[in-house]
């Protein structure tokens, strides 16, 4: 679109704003001129206002705010898709070590668009590293940027960092002196060859100047755990955070073996322990807190942090369901994330918006549940507030930057659906990324008709999966992943879990 050019976006009905009265209108649309979203309402009346000299839609399609994937780690091809299938987190990651590598470039491209083409507009990358290459960092992280811009997809990456409990949670020291003297030295050179915190904070500082400014990317800061981190480490990224006026993005409470690391550790919750050092603020958003205890939550609520369940992810990583029905109830932000293990293994990010919907209901007729305006709530303000971004996005109003998505509402009905639902709840129980039709970010079309206008998406598949080869088999890294896994699985195994009392009660034994 050129600047001064006013484009009519419209539909049988138009998602405004998850949190408006009512949140959709009916044969309706928005007028954008270059980026942003000038006027929206009743579209015979914007013809009338706005005269415009371009046109998007028809009455075959339901109009929405672009998707925000609150969580994600720009895998274009999916942990399963690389060797590992789905198993504790804790076992899990040393599957994903063993990956065979692929083109960084080709991956992110391939991941970012499919994103894309399942209606998400911004992405909040949530930034891994490989351990053993810490060289390679920055030039990873803007290979990274340069597919999500070729992309045109919004992205806040949470640059990873870790400084300590690599192997397992607890002390590296005595685990690796408790493994069999051959694994010992490669155990210690792993643990040794991460990225160091000064080191990564200067890599944060770069890559913010150098992306200062840009349209689309923002960089900000990404401790990638709890228990992967010291308090020294996550105190000093609190500052920085503020200083740079960045968000932070970490994973919490994702699994059972971190919710009992706390008490080892701290002694209490980790968020009660975290809040003693200032660390929660509206700045943090973390990812499953799935282990998040209603003590914590009343912190994260108090402290305007918000949490990011990614439903699928927390099934196919046996961590558990994340008790969002309460949390909100409580106050605390919410958004949705996909983490890249989406049910389906596609990235899909209405079926993840399904299933956040479903697994919120509760039996009892009077217990806490979402309803599906929350759900549309999550994966549009929500995640966008956690971007920091929701001045900018997560909805369709007046100012707005254009990130719109058009679906086609007419094949999420067919052959036929009850004219008394309304189109958020035919959206939320029949909607997938296969209805997407067009989506326009920042006021540039980037898919129409179900395709890309500068991609050709199975060819960026193809191009991927060449690009994969295996792995060395003598590979270092490999080997030791693969070696390790047993060893601390038994380092799990010992522990004493603690007793807890679920939010959710699903079943009974007696
Ligand atoms: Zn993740």
């Amino acid at each position: 679109m050129t600047p001064a050019e006013k484009t009519l976006i419209y539909g049988r009905c138009v998602i405004t704003d998850a949190r408006s009265d009512p949140p959709f209108l009916e044969n309706a649309g928005v007028v954008v001129v270059g980026d942003t979203i000038i006027a929206g309402g009743h579209t015979d009346a914007l013809r009338r206002r706005y005269a415009p000299s371009r046109e998007i839609g028809g009455d075959q399609f339901l109009v929405m705010p672009g998707m925000v994937n609150g969580h994600h780690h720009g895998r274009g091809l999916s942990a399963f898709q690389g060797g590992a299938c789905d198993d504790c987190l804790e076992a899990w990651i040393y599957d994903i070590w063993t990956e065979p590598p692929s083109d960084v470039y080709l991956n992110t491209l391939h991941g970012a668009l499919r994103l894309v083409a399942s209606g998400v507009t911004t992405v909040i990358h949530s930034h891994y590293h490989s351990p053993v290459e810490p060289q390679t960092y920055v030039e990873t992280a803007q290979t990274m940027l340069r597919a999500y811009e070729d992309a045109r997809i919004r992205v806040r990456i949470a640059l990873g960092i870790k400084d300590r409990n690599l192997l397992v949670h607890g002390d590296q020291d005595i685990f690796i002196a408790g493994l069999p003297q051959a694994l010992q030295d490669d155990a210690r050179w792993m643990v040794d060859s991460d990225i160091k915190p000064e080191t990564y904070f200067a890599h944060f500082a770069a890559l913010y100047e150098q992306y200062a400014g840009h349209s689309h990317i923002g960089i900000c800061l990404g401790p990638e755990g709890i228990q992967w981190c010291s308090d020294g480490l996550l105190r000093r990224i609190a500052e920085t955070a503020a200083e740079y006026n960045v968000g932070i993005h970490l994973h919490a409470l994702e699994s059972p073996y971190q919710n009992a690391f706390d008490q080892r550790e701290y002694g209490e919750d980790s968020v009660i322990h975290l809040d003693k050092i200032d660390f929660w603020s509206p700045r943090v958003s973390c990812a499953h807190a799935v282990w998040m205890s209603e003590e914590g939550a009343r912190v994260f609520a108090h402290r305007g942090a918000t949490v990011i369940p990614n439903p699928s992810s927390n099934f196919r990583l046996r961590s558990g369901i994340a008790p969002v029905a309460y949390l909100r109830q409580m106050g605390v932000r919410v958004g949705l994330g996909l983490d890249g293990t989406g049910i389906n293994d596609d990235d899909d990010m209405l079926q993840e918006a399904r299933l956040a919907h479903l697994v919120n209901q509760l039996p009892l007729l009077d217990a806490p549940r979402l309803d599906t305006r929350d759900v549309l709530e999550m994966m549009t303000y929500g995640s966008a507030r956690a971007a920091l971004l929701d001045d900018a996005v997560g909805s369709l109003s007046e100012g707005r930057k254009a990130d719109i998505v058009l679906l086609r509402f007419d094949e999420i009905c067919f052959p036929y659906t009850h004219p008394r639902h309304n189109p958020i709840d035919i959206l939320l129980y029949r909607g997938r990324a296969r209805h997407v039709d067009t989506v326009i970010i920042g006021g540039d079309l980037v898919y129409a008709n179900g395709r890309f206008i500068n991609y050709d998406l199975r060819e960026i598949g193809r191009r991927l999966a060449a690009s994969v080869r295996t792995m060395e088999p003598d590979s270092r890294f490999s080997r030791t992943a693969k070696a390790l896994k047993e060893h601390a699985m038994n380092f799990y195994r010992q522990w004493d879990m603690p007793h807890t009392d679920p939010f959710y009660h699903l079943n009974s034994s007696v």
